[in-house]
């Protein structure tokens, strides 16, 4: 039995021994299909943001010089709407000013905008100041956001939700991503049955290739989903061989004691080298790596919660190494005990927990939860909290790390 940290290590260390250039190449995707892909380009500012001066005020741009003493009256000279700048002649004096809105550009002259709540209309052309302001204010300078050229995404980076934006306002209509890894995920059990259908007695529906197609796609790979394989060596060889043609295979159940438990049996027929079966982790003791050629295998414990979690150990980091990601897409955040917690001497716990916020700090604690194939326990949690082996008890209050689930 190896420790959950070895573990990710070997795995590691062989994507980087069959790493290839040719391996994952590179794939234009459009901006719409980016989410979750590892940029495989810079990423720079194609001009300066703001474009222009803008307001970000709705009200009057204004020449603060004009406004030492309010009010003030000034006269309207033109006005600047979002995609309509003033016109041309329009020249701002500390005695005039011009109605401007939110996203505008401001006209020559102006050096602040006063909001339209701080002002009061006399006529079409007059307008009453109540406050004065000082320069700048209710307005953006050209480039402080950004300037043309500079460096904005740096290639390896993790695409998340606030790059989308950043992305569609420099023109990125498409974008230079690391292609997917594709990953097999084959479900086996003679319990199993699909989605759609009731299960008779005895029978169970087929939950684990979903949350797996759901954690490959998250982690930026392509999911293929397999179907069922059934417990017994024929079904087992058809499939995993079908399997065994991707960059990536998950087998989940069948890896344990059990009697019809053959999906190692049959991993060695086809010269899959193993380098671990056991982990020191609970749930998912029985978690099998190895590869077979350049294909990187994995048998998962069959338990709902406990494939979930050995996924998120071994396979999430896998694929984000062959998509030569950088370290950012890491989920791995710290929270303090919310109450004392018994560690198990052998094993590093993985478990389902609620993470709140009390008021000063986040807390986590375990979820009530009965055991590894408790999906109802699983959705009421929140995330999952690692409690390194050992003995005794963790205090409340100690720091233990924890990994965010959405
Ligand atoms: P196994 O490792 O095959 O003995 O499976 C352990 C437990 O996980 C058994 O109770 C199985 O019924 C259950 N299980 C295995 N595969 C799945 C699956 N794809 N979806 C839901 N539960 C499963
Ligand atoms: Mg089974």
């Amino acid at each position: 039995m190896i420790a959950i940290e070895r573990g990710v290590e070997m795995v590691l260390e062989l994507a980087t021994k069959m790493a290839r250039p040719d391996r994952m190449p590179v794939e234009s995707v459009p901006l719409t299909e980016s989410m979750h892909r590892i940029l495989r380009e810079d990423v720079t500012a194609d001009s300066d943001s703001p474009r222009f001066d803008k307001a970000i005020r709705d009200g009057f741009a204004v020449r603060f010089e004009g406004l030492a003493e309010v009010p003030s009256e000034l006269r309207i000279i033109g006005e600047s709407r979002a995609g309509h700048s003033a016109s041309d002649d329009t020249n701002v004096t500390p005695d005039t000013c011009c109605e401007i809105m939110t996203g505008a550009a401001m006209p020559a002259g102006a050096n602040a905008v006063v909001m339209v709540e701080h002002t009061e209309r006399l006529a079409p052309d007059r307008v009453r100041i109540l406050r004065s302001v000082r320069k700048g204010d209710g307005l953006l300078r050209q480039g402080v956001e950004m300037r043309e050229g500079d460096r904005l995404l740096p290639s390896g980076k993790r695409i998340v939700l606030a790059d989308i934006g950043t992305l569609a306002s420099v023109g990125k209509a498409r974008i230079a991503v690391s292609k997917r890894p594709r990953v097999a995920i084959l479900a086996t059990g003679d319990e199993l049955v699909e989605v759609p259908e009731i299960p008779d007695s005895g029978h169970i529906r087929n939950s684990n290739s979903y949350s797996l197609h759901a954690q490959v796609t998250e982690a930026g790979a392509e999911p293929v989903m397999m179907g069922i394989a059934r417990d017994n060596l024929a079904d087992l060889r058809e499939k995993i061989r079908l399997g065994l043609e991707h960059d990536i295979l998950l087998v989940s159940g069948g890896v344990s004691m059990g009697k019809y438990d053959f999906v190692e049996d049959v991993f060695a027929e086809f010269n899959v080298k193993v380098l671990f079966d056991q982990v020191a982790m609970k749930p998912g003791k029985p978690t099998v790596f190895g590869h077979r050629e350049d294909t990187f295998v994995f048998g998962l414990p069959g338990n709902p919660v406990s494939t979930l979690v050995a996924f998120h150990m071994f396979v999430r980091p896998l694929i984000l190494s062959l998509l030569k990601a950088d370290g950012s897409g890491s989920t791995d955040l710290e929270a303090q005990l919310a109450v004392a917690t018994k560690r198990d001497p052998y094993r590093t716990a993985v478990v389902p927990a609620l993470l709140r916020f009390d008021g000063r700090g986040y807390r986590i604690q375990t979820a009530p939860w009965k055991g590894s194939s408790d999906l109802a326990g699983l959705s009421r949690a929140n995330a999952l909290v690692v409690i390194p082996q050992g003995d005794g008890m963790i205090d409340a209050g100690e720091w233990v790390r924890f990994i965010a689930i959405e």
